[in-house]
């Protein structure tokens, strides 16, 4: 006895010799290894995994298709036209030859809310590589944030894990770049600063090596990443620039119109139509339009689709939360007209399948409330038991 103080046995990490705990230590015949070790291990292996890039050859746009279908309801076209031009992207790289190969940086627009940034999020976790998003509203004509440039490389080589390699295949993808167009005010003056915000990205998207400093403190080396295979995404919602392509070609007035207030099933099959010079007319500048050769355009979700999102993809909301109810115990049973009662309001609030998860939790956090209080093993959610609820939310303003 050593008097009051119980002292726990310690061991040896036989890999950092360290005197540890039992529960943070694993015991074999040959020796111990730390839950520290373990994880330094993890991370190492990990590191060295994102340098295998041989995946990228096994690449088929049909195959990168259907992995996107398993997440991505609808918006086919997109998804075809972006399946070959990431194939291409990519197939790129491979080819020896004294043929300068010029980069297929997409332009992709549509709707907010119909999964821009989620199909590129999607195509990331496919490809296995890094993936920075960085907002055009955040860039100055000094740089981004008005730093430099070089942080978005920076920040996607940090998502790489430091492997420069790995960010050197990685995608950029700039969101809300309609907001840098060149504006006019009410008078007609030009207003230069989205035009300038256009100019200072140019730099980013031209091919070639960009200095960086390490982000770690202890190595004073400059890292170069070359920037002539990153894939460069640009995104955004452009609305109104369906009616510059309808002034282009009115005949086909009535089918064009993403942005329009007709009813999310009839505005489809434009992607032809969209040009570059409909965009530079929208005001972004030809020199920047000439880095996005692939354009691609995202409609707007039908009722059927939003339909679809709430049930069928592989992490749809309404499977999350039955497998988050399950942990409990609870079964739930969400009904047809309940679903159809949740798209509904959804469509109401037009903003594409974002309308969705805010209209789906605004009723679940308190359908969940009340089942954990009552300790429930089934709920079955129908549309009068969330027509109800609206009813009461209204009256208390939940
Ligand atoms: P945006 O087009 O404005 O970039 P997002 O891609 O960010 O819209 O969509 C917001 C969310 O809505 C996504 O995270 C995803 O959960 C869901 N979503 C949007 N469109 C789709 C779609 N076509 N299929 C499945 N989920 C979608």
């Amino acid at each position: 006895m050593r008097g009051d103080i119980h002292l726990k046995e310690l061991k040896r990490c036989s890999i950092c010799g360290h005197l540890t705990e039992e529960e943070n230590l694993v015991e074999r015949a040959s020796g111990n290894i730390c839950r520290y070790c373990v994880e330094a291990c993890n991370e190492e292996f990990a590191f060295l995994d994102s340098f295998n890039m041989d995946h990228l050859k096994e690449l088929k746009p049909h195959l990168i298709k259907k992995e996107l279908d398993k997440y991505v309801v609808g918006q086919d076209e997109a998804k075809e036209i972006l399946s070959v031009a990431v194939y291409n992207h990519y197939r790129k790289m491979d080819v020896d030859s004294d043929i300068e190969m010029s980069k297929s940086n997409i332009l992709i627009s549509g709707p907010t809310g119909t999964g821009k940034t989620y199909l590129i999020e999607t195509l990331a976790k496919i490809l296995k590589v890094p993936l920075a998003i960085v907002d055009a509203t955040a860039f100055t004509e000094a740089g981004y944030v008005g730093k430099d440039v070089e942080s978005i490389l920076e920040k996607l080589l940090s998502l790489a894990g430091g492997n420069i390699e790995a960010a050197e295949r990685g995608i950029v993808y700039i969101d809300e770049v309609d907001k840098i167009a060149k504006a006019y005010d009410s008078r007609g003056n030009r207003d230069a600063s989205g035009e300038g915000v256009q100019q200072a990205l140019l730099k980013m998207l031209e091919s070639g090596e960009v200095e960086i400093k390490s982000s770690d403190i202890f190595l004073e080396e400059t890292i170069y990443i070359d920037t002539s295979k990153i894939l460069f995404i640009a995104g955004g919602a452009f609305v109104g620039i369906d009616e510059i392509v309808n002034s282009r070609n009115p005949a086909k007035k009535k089918k064009i119109g993403f942005s329009s207030n007709s009813s999310s099933d009839d505005s489809k099959e434009y992607n032809s139509e969209l040009r570059h010079e409909d965009f530079i007319k929208f005001g972004m500048i030809p020199e920047f339009m000439g880095r996005f050769p692939v354009l691609i355009q995202v409609n707007k979700l039908s009722k059927q689709e939003l339909r679809d999102i709430l049930i069928k993809p592989k992490n749809a909301i309404i499977k999350q939360y039955k497998e988050l109810l399950k942990v409990d115990g609870i079964d739930l049973e969400f009904c047809d007209d309940a679903i159809d009662y949740v798209v509904e309001k959804a469509v109401e609030m037009d903003i594409g399948a974002r309308g969705l998860r805010s209209s789906i939790e605004k009723f679940m956090y308190k359908i969940i409330y009340n089942a954990q209080q009552q300790d429930a093993k089934k709920i079955k959610i129908t549309r009068e038991i969330l027509e109800k609820m609206q009813k009461q939310n209204k009256k208390t303003c939940i």
